[in-house]
């Protein structure tokens, strides 16, 4: 296995998590940066678009008969982006987070399986009301919940090839029109991430809440993404100051080489902790501090430098964004794409949304 050979340090992204009772399950968040910590609270009932949201009008492209259609363009959803709170209908929402998540020159089932995660993914935030913005279902920063790009943004970034682009992701997000995946009959926290170590994170080792859904499967074809490996060199004494910056009781003394101790890892590589001047870290924590891509990481460090080398970017778990590529261009469709990643999940039908 060629995870075996990443040999990686690696330290508990706890950093990043967040946690949340329901059902008795202790879930995280799904963020990837480890800038916000918005806690999730249960919520009985979906929330309410508000008074002031406005659809956001219709310029996908979409050309069928509005009053034929059927699925996810009869859902909707409350969306917080730059320009304030939208509600929008769920196919234009969902074109939006798939052309803002994942390349569109990535295969064909690799984007159905991204629709399929992102439309999972909306389903359970419009079930958990997030603190950092309780009259929105999702927002817009990827950092809190999805990327969103808008098709003026997508207009700027594609240039003349717009159309052609567009109308791919379309057919990803139309193609798995109304598809979910379950675990115990309710939409799962279908997270996902760029680009693995090779082998996907469990949610307990990363954000502390164990989801039987979130377990660490290998992830072949990761050297294909460009940010695969990657190393942040910094000065001793600058590593120096940004440690006991962050953490003042921190007792660092003598070559860097003996400041980074007790490196524990999970099955995956990531580092769950270590051991810096008497104080304990995790590998979110690490990660947050020098910048990191991920939380799978070794140090070197001679006398003037400390150099971190990272595999993978992201926080590692559910659906490797990358690794689904590799899937694909493999052969695998998108329903065995997201079985891999989700383990135990059930891809359903969801029932045909009333009218609004
Ligand atoms: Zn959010």
């Amino acid at each position: 296995m060629k995870w075996s050979a990443l040999i990686c340090s690696c330290v508990l992204i706890a950093a990043l998590a967040v946690t949340l009772l329901i059902g008795g399950l202790t879930a995280p968040k799904a963020a990837d940066a480890p800038t916000q910590t918005p806690e999730l609270m249960a919520s009985p009932t979906p929330v309410t678009p508000a008074p002031t949201a406005t659809a956001v009008p219709i310029s996908w492209g979409w050309d069928g008969d509005m009053e034929e259609a059927t699925g996810d363009i009869n859902r909707w959803v409350t969306v917080l982006l730059d320009d304030g709170l939208h509600w929008m209908r769920m196919n234009y929402y969902l074109y939006g987070v798939v052309a803002g998540e994942m390349p569109a020159s990535f295969p064909e089932e690799a984007l159905k399986a991204q629709a399929v995660a992102a439309r999972t993914y909306t389903l359970y935030k419009q079930s958990h009301t997030t603190r950092a913005h309780p009259n929105a279902e999702v927002c817009g920063n990827s950092a809190c919940c999805k990327a969103y790009a808008s098709p003026e943004v997508l207009k700027e970034r594609w240039g003349e090839d717009y159309e052609k682009n567009a109308a791919i992701i379309r057919a990803a997000v139309d193609d798995t029109d109304s598809l979910a995946l379950t675990y115990e009959e309710a939409p799962i926290l279908a997270v996902f991430h760029s680009t693995s170590s090779g082998m996907t994170e469990r949610s307990a080792d990363v954000w502390g809440g164990d989801l039987p859904y979130l377990q660490s499967v290998s992830s072949e074809g990761e050297e294909a993404s460009p940010r695969y490996s990657a190393k942040v060199k910094i000065d001793a004494a600058e590593c120096k100051q940004r440690l006991l910056e962050a953490y003042p009781k921190m007792k660092l003394s003598g070559s860097a080489k003996n400041w980074f101790k007790s490196i524990k890892r999970s099955k995956a590589g990531g580092v769950l902790s270590l051991k810096a001047g008497g104080v304990t870290l995790t590998g979110g924590q690490m990660r947050k501090l020098f910048g990191l891509n991920s939380s799978c990481f070794t140090i070197s460090a001679s006398k003037n430098s400390v150099t971190f080398e990272t595999k993978g970017y992201g926080h590692g778990v559910g659906m490797s964004q990358y690794g689904a590529r590799a899937m694909a261009i493999d052969g695998a469709d998108f329903r065995e794409i997201l079985l891999w990643y989700y383990k135990d999940t059930v891809m359903t039908t969801l029932a045909e949304a009333p009218d609004v």
